[in-house]
């Protein structure tokens, strides 16, 4: 029973795109909808993202940003006020042309992002120097269509957050880019327990419409690079484009600075791919919708009585601190066992009758297999300790993986087999012309990631047409 119940899942080892399809659905974190592109979240993946949504939230919070909600449409005269962004984001809107049996006078755009929407307001509601910052986050999805898609990773809704901040100096918006770069670096790496490297993206990798785009990259095991959240500085575009002004100390009309920034359901999908293993999926303890589970093992019908009394004992003494549930159900515990290691649950509690005369329970921990007889008095204690651990050794297996994929390359010939040979990321360098970067990803299929912050400055020339670079860029595939 056992074992075809994980057979039916292919191995991750061997073919990570329908180990990834295969995990999603028999875990049930999502399914298909009637409209190709698009899918539903069912409610363990949707805990998955709530744990998301509350843990990021409360760093949002404690940054000074509040939450508003704005409309999901907006008239297409709006939508072109920036000419860069409309540029950017026109071959993916969906738009909305008539109302019942009614041709609409003019079309409405379901957002694909909101600058547009918040410039508008912003103007009506920033008038004084008094008003700056202005600090606002909005949870919601937004629609881009695509045309291939993939559950979390690429889909034509999706669920996110988007911050939208304006400033009355330059350098304030430029502070908030980073600090919230900063955010989502601390979130995706001590949360999802995902390594990533942060820097800048070049000029065309950059959000339509922003002065510059600042980035977190994380690494997928196929060595494909995953983009998991942008932080962007805007400048003065969306503020001149909108009318965002406000009456400075010096008594002068100025224009606001803006930023945005955002982070999507797209991470989900990066925690799958970098965590789980042939059995599944193995969630970090931190946004895990279950960090424990409890099951009992039966014996001879006599102990039924005190298995069930150590069970609930052990719930009660662990519901107050940890997310936690019992698996009661008729199943053997060898299919349990199964069952919740697909659905990647970071610790399973045993108790079985020799568990119950020794008072004790066997903590099991998802990642490495690893058993631990505890004494039930110190249950709480140990699983709170096992958690972290499970944590920590989740994001330092990845990180390992991560370091252990950086390649340098100083001629396109080494670029090449660099990535044939080990799929990853490659530090080579660059001029800085888009030519150069084109002719890269013409010949590679990689992208410039970013430009890394953690690359100390060197003195080198471009891999294509070997002109001076001071800097190494990071290249890789990408989702
Ligand atoms: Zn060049």
């Amino acid at each position: 029973m056992n074992q075809t119940f994980v057979t039916e899942i292919a191995r991750k080892s061997e073919d990570l795109s329908r180990w990834y399809t295969d995990v999603i659905l028999k875990a049930e974190l999502a399914d298909y909808w009637l409209i190709h592109g698009f899918q539903v979240i069912r409610p363990y993946g949707y805990a998955l993202w709530e744990n998301v949504q509350s843990r990021l939230d409360a760093r949002f919070k404690a940054t000074g940003h509040r939450n508003a909600y704005f409309p999901l449409l907006l008239p297409e005269s709006l939508l072109a006020k920036e000419a860069e962004h409309v540029a950017g984001f026109a071959p993916e809107v969906a738009w909305v042309t008539a109302a019942g049996s009614e041709e609409l006078s003019e079309r409405l755009a379901i957002r694909p992002t909101s600058e547009a929407i918040f410039g508008t307001m912003y103007s009506k509601w920033i008038q004084s120097w008094r008003d700056l910052p202005m600090l606002l986050n909005q949870w919601c999805s937004v629609v881009r269509w695509e045309k291939a898609t993939r559950f979390f990773l690429r889909t034509t809704e999706f669920l996110w957050q988007e911050g939208h901040t304006a400033h009355r100096t330059a350098e304030d918006a430029q502070a908030e880019t980073m600090r919230m770069l900063d955010v989502y670096q601390d979130f995706v790496e001590k949360d999802m327990a995902i390594p990533v490297i942060a820097g800048q993206k070049s000029e065309a990798e950059k959000f339509a419409g922003a002065e510059a785009t600042y980035t977190i990259e994380a690494l997928m095991p196929d060595g494909q690079a995953l983009q998991s959240a942008t932080s962007h500085f805007l400048g003065q575009n969306f503020a001149r484009a909108f009318d965002i002004t406000f009456q400075d100390q010096d008594g002068l009309r100025k224009h606001v600075w803006t930023t945005s920034w955002g982070l999507s359901t797209r991470t989900l999908g990066a925690v799958i791919l970098t965590h789980g293993d042939d059995s599944g999926l193995i969630l970090p303890p931190k946004i895990a919708p279950i960090q424990a589970i409890i099951i009992p093992i039966p014996g001879k019908s006599a102990d039924d009585q005190a298995i069930r009394d150590a069970v609930e004992q052990a719930r009660q003494s662990l519901a107050e601190r940890f997310r936690v549930e019992v698996d009661l159900s008729e199943k053997t515990p060898g299919w349990k066992y199964s069952e919740w290691e697909l659905r990647g649950v970071p610790l399973r509690i045993e108790i079985g009758p020799r568990d119950v005369r020794a008072n004790q329970a066997v903590l099991v921990r998802r990642d490495t297999r690893e058993k631990q007889p505890v004494p039930l008095p110190g249950l709480a204690t140990a699983v709170g300790e096992t958690l972290d651990r499970v944590q920590d050794n989740l994001f330092a297996r990845a990180r390992a993986f991560l370091e252990s994929r950086i390649s340098r390359a100083d001629t396109l010939a080494d670029f090449q087999r660099a990535l044939q040979e080990q799929p990853g990321f490659i530090l080579a360098h660059w001029c800085g012309s888009p030519e150069c970067e084109a002719t890269i990803k013409a010949q590679t299929g990689a992208t410039i990631r970013c430009i890394p912050f953690r690359e100390p400055e060197e003195t080198g020339t471009c891999i294509v047409d070997g002109r001076p670079s001071r800097k190494r860029a990071l290249f890789a595939r990408a989702y």
